[in-house]
């Protein structure tokens, strides 16, 4: 079974302590003749450190570690797809909506008089709607 690209392979799980002590966040340090070129492709003057000793080096975080928030950040990005479809079918289900001769009150529903008896909820939510596909993800 392949990963998709850019998926994080299976990890190995490791409990033993020389494992479990090692740093949790690392600094690959470059030490290359030209800070201005492509990182060497050979790894030639690099090591790594747990401090930044230079203004080229690249932080690393522990994938074991961070494993779960990667998994959740994949979770999250899924449903982020979700509900931005579903926004999408919400909008398209208000259709053309011209204030103020298409507006309109739903009386009361909130509990709130200003949402009941005087905001839009077509126009709140083409705002609401607009605002959120602008956004970046
Ligand atoms: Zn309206």
């Amino acid at each position: 079974m392949t990963n998709p690209p850019g998926a994080m392979p299976p990890l190995p799980e490791r409990n033993r302590l020389m494992t479990l002590t090692a740093p949790r966040t690392i600094w690959l340090n470059v030490f290359t003749g030209d800070p201005d070129g492509e990182f060497p492709a050979d790894h030639e003057g690099i090591t790594w450190c747990e401090d930044e000793a230079g203004d080229v080096d690249v932080p690393y975080v522990r994938a074991d570690i961070n494993a779960q928030l990667i998994a959740r950040v994949a979770e999250l990005q899924a449903g982020n797809r979700r509900m931005r479809a579903a926004l999408l079918e919400a909008r398209r289900a208000i259709g053309d909506h011209h204030a103020p001769n298409d507006c309109y009150a739903t009386g009361p529903m909130t509990g709130n008089p200003i949402r009941d008896l005087v905001e839009c909820p077509a126009c709140s939510a083409i705002a609401m709607f607009d605002a959120a596909i602008a956004a970046k993800d």
